[in-house]
């Protein structure tokens, strides 16, 4: 059968023919890639490394272009997301040895300050541990639903180390103010 593209000129006939073919085309490449997989990522290092402003130029484009898409999407994702991001944003900042070296040097000396206090509460925390004492779920004062803190309402001493009343962080402040 005669084809059309037999009296087309040269480059005519290849692009007709590549436009046939693409699908086909596409999905070879593609299976070549998926099957060469480290060259093909060694190869895209490469070409982004020798064209940095190119494909600095072109993500800045793409950014202009779907602006406001983008921020939509970063803004409920966020929202979405608070919790988690709040979350992870704190654990970094408690992990920072920074942070972590500061913590322990304020603790050192509330410890050397404190020592009756602190004995008191690593009594309570042993028996909380050993099952002795069960922390409750909620506020004895307000009743509202928390992980309660110990007051010490007798004071330190050993003999009243395990004598608490479970309070939330506002009603003991109460306490303490
Ligand atoms: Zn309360
Ligand atoms: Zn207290």
């Amino acid at each position: 059968m005669l084809d059309s593209s037999c009296f087309m000129p040269q480059k005519e006939s290849q692009r007709q023919w590549y436009i046939r073919n693409r699908e086909r085309l596409l999905l070879k490449a593609r299976e070549y890639r998926i099957q060469n997989l480290e060259k093909t990522i060694e190869c895209s290092k490469k070409w982004v490394a020798k064209n940095r402003d190119h494909v600095r130029q072109r993500q800045r484009n793409w950014y202009l272009r779907n602006k406001e898409e983008i921020l939509k999407d970063r803004k409920q994702y966020r929202a979405e997301n608070k919790d988690r991001i709040n979350a992870a944003t704190k654990k970094a900042l408690m992990e920072s040895p920074k942070r972590r070296e500061t913590r322990r040097r304020i603790y050192a000396r509330y410890t050397k300050n404190n020592p009756v206090k602190v004995k008191a509460r690593r009594i309570l925390k042993a028996a909380i541990r050993k099952g002795i004492v069960i922390r409750p779920s909620e506020c004895s004062e307000c009743k509202i639903s928390c992980k309660p803190e110990a007051h010490h309402h007798k004071g330190y001493s050993d003999e009243y180390a395990l004598d608490v009343l479970w309070v939330c962080k506002k009603c003991h402040w109460k306490f303490h103010a």
